[in-house]
C-alpha cells in the first residue's frame, strides 16, 4: 500500500497527468473531499457542480481512488457517471430519504426458521475460495469475465440441482464503462412480479495502484458473492416461490466508481421497475468489532429499511443457534452499491462486517486471502441476514402468515406521546425497549404488564422500534413513527 502510494506522487510530481485529460471521468464525490483534492492536486480534478454537499467533478479516476484510499475507511468513495449531463440529473434528483416508515412486516416465521437450519459454512467458504483462485478480478482483465462466468454457471448448477429452470434464470449483463459484465438470477413473482426485491455484492478486484496481477479480494469482496450464493441455494433447496420478484446480483467494476451497480440501478429506474428494497453485501468474513454485524448510517441508507433490519434480527437472531449481535456505523460517500440504488431513489441498506474503523486492513492488498482469516463462520451470519429479508420483504407464496395466527392479536396504538399496548396473552414483560433509526437505544423500562403504556415526552419525531421481552423470552416488535 505505502509503495504504491509514493510511486503515486512520484508520477504526480513527475506531472505525468497535468496534460492528458482523456483517461478523466464524470464523478460525483463528497463536496470537502472534492476540495481537498483540488487543493492538493489541482491538475487531477475540474469541479464542475456542488448540490447538498456532493459535487459533481471531472477528475482522474487512479488519483480519486489512492486520496480516498489515505482519508476513506471503503469503497471507491465516488459515483462514476457516463456524461457531465446524467452526472448532474442524478445528484440533483435524489429526493431526501423518508423517514417514513414503509409496511415491512415480519409473518414468515415458521418457513424462515425452518430454513435458517441449513446455511452452510463450507459451500461458502467454497465460492471465495474458487473466486480468489481467479489471481484477479480486476474488471479489465481475462479473469474479471472468467469469474462472471463462474458465478453464471454456480447460480445455473443451483438452479438445475433443485429444478427450478422454469421461475428462475440467470444473465450477464454487458456494461458501457467496462469490459467486466455483472451477473444477476432472477426468482419470478407469484402474485405482484413488478415488485422487486434484490440483494447484492460486488465480483470485482483490486488492488490499487498499477500492478493488476495480484488481487484475491477474498473478504472484498468475494465473501459478499459467496454469502449471497448461499441464500440463493438455501432458499431454492426449500422450494422457496416468492409473492414478489428476487433478484441476486453480482456487480462489475464497483472498485472503479461502482460502474456496475450504476448502469444497472439507473436502468430499472428507467424502465419504471418496482424496487421495494436493496441490501449490499460487501464484505462479510472479517470480524473486527466487538458486534458482529454493522449497519451503516449514513444520509443516503433508508432509516425504515435499516429499522426492519433491525427487527430482523431482534426476532431471528437475538437467542438461540441463530444468535448473533448488531450495531451501526457510518461510512463514507460512495463507499459501496448500495449508493448506486439509492441515488436512483431505491430504499437501499448495507450491513457491513464490523465498524468501518475495524474493518479489515487487507483489503485492496495481496494479503485478502482466506488464508489469513481461516474459515467462514462471519459469513455465514450474513447469509442468514440476506435470507430472513428476502423471504420476509419477498414473501413465501402459499404460507400462512404468522400474524394471522397470533401476532395481529397484540394490539397497538399511538396516543400523542403515548404508546400503549395490549398482548394477546396475558403474562408479565420484563423489559421495553425503544430504539432509533440508528439502532441506539433510547428508552428502557422494565417489568410491564401484559396491557400496559408507555410516555414517550422524551422523544423527538422519527421512527423507532418497540423490542418488548415476555417472560418466557419471547420478543415482540412493533415499529411507530412519532410526527
Ligand atoms: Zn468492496
Amino acid at each position: 500500500m505505502k509503495l504504491k502510494s509514493s510511486l503515486l506522487m512520484l508520477m504526480l510530481s513527475m506531472g505525468i497527468f497535468a496534460q492528458d485529460k482523456s483517461e478523466f471521468i464524470y464523478a460525483s464525490l463528497e463536496a470537502q473531499h472534492a476540495s481537498e483534492l483540488k487543493a492538493s492536486h489541482p491538475e487531477l480534478i475540474d469541479i464542475i457542480t456542488t448540490h447538498n454537499d456532493v459535487t459533481i467533478a471531472h477528475l482522474h479516476p487512479e488519483a480519486a481512488h489512492e486520496l480516498h484510499q489515505k482519508i476513506l475507511s471503503h469503497g471507491p468513495g465516488y459515483l462514476m457517471h457516463p456524461s457531465k449531463e446524467a452526472a448532474i440529473n442524478k445528484i440533483k434528483n435524489v429526493k431526501e430519504q423518508s423517514r417514513t416508515v414503509l409496511q415491512f412486516t415480519i409473518d414468515q416465521q415458521a418457513f424462515v426458521r425452518q430454513v435458517l437450519d441449513e446455511v452452510s459454512q463450507s459451500n461458502i467458504e467454497e465460492v471465495m475460495l474458487a473466486l480468489e483462485a481467479f489471481g484477479t478480478r480486476y474488471h479489465t482483465s481475462v479473469q474479471a469475465n472468467q469469474s462472471a462466468e463462474y458465478v453464471k454457471q454456480t447460480w445455473e448448477n443451483i438452479i438445475a440441482l433443485y429444478g427450478r429452470e422454469n421461475d428462475v434464470s440467470v444473465r450477464l449483463v454487458n456494461h458501457n464503462n467496462t469490459p467486466m459484465k455483472s451477473v444477476v438470477v432472477t426468482i419470478n413473482g407469484t402474485q405482484t412480479p413488478n415488485e422487486y426485491v434484490i440483494i447484492g455484492g460486488h465480483l470485482d478486484s483490486t488492488v490499487g495502484g498499477w500492478d493488476k496481477s495480484f488481487a484475491p479480494g477474498s473478504d472484498d469482496d468475494a465473501s459478499g458473492i459467496a454469502t449471497i450464493t448461499e441464500a440463493l441455494r438455501v432458499l431454492l433447496a426449500n422450494n422457496f416461490q416468492p409473492n414478489r420478484t428476487v433478484e441476486i446480483m453480482a456487480y462489475a467494476a464497483e472498485e472503479i466508481g461502482l460502474v456496475g451497480s450504476n448502469e444497472i440501478a439507473t436502468s430499472y429506474r428507467n424502465q419504471n421497475k418496482n424496487v421495494v428494497a436493496f441490501v449490499q453485501f460487501d464484505m462479510t468474513n472479517f470480524k473486527g468489532s466487538s458486534q458482529d454485524v454493522y449497519l451503516a448510517t449514513d444520509s443516503f441508507i433508508n432509516n425504515a429499511l435499516n429499522l426492519y433490519l433491525i427487527e430482523l434480527m431482534e426476532e431471528y437472531n437475538s437467542s438461540g443457534h441463530h444468535q448473533f449481535t448488531y450495531g451501526t456505523t457510518r461510512c463514507n460517500y460512495g463507499c459501496s452499491d448500495h449508493y448506486s440504488w439509492a441515488v436512483n431513489n431505491f430504499p437501499a441498506a448495507f450491513p457491513f462486517e464490523a465498524s468501518f474503523d475495524d474493518s479489515n486492513m487487507n483489503i485492496h492488498t495481496s494479503y485478502d486471502t482466506f488464508e489469513l482469516i481461516g474459515d467462514a463462520s462471519h459469513s455465514v451470519k450474513f447469509a442468514k441476514l440476506a435470507i430472513e429479508f428476502l423471504v420476509e420483504t419477498a414473501k413465501h407464496t402459499g404460507t400462512l402468515s404468522a400474524s394471522n395466527i397470533s401476532s395481529s392479536k397484540n394490539q397497538f396504538y399511538l396516543n400523542h406521546k403515548t404508546l400503549g399496548f395490549e398482548l394477546a396473552s396475558v403474562q408479565k414483560i420484563t423489559s421495553a425497549s425503544i430504539l432509533n433509526v440508528a439502532g441506539q437505544k433510547v428508552m428502557s423500562r422494565f417489568h410491564l404488564n401484559s396491557k400496559d403504556q408507555l410516555d414517550l415526552n422524551s422523544l423527538s419525531q422519527g421512527g423507532y422500534i418497540l423490542i418488548l421481552e415476555t417472560q418466557d423470552g419471547q420478543k415482540i416488535t412493533h415499529k411507530f413513527v412519532l410526527k
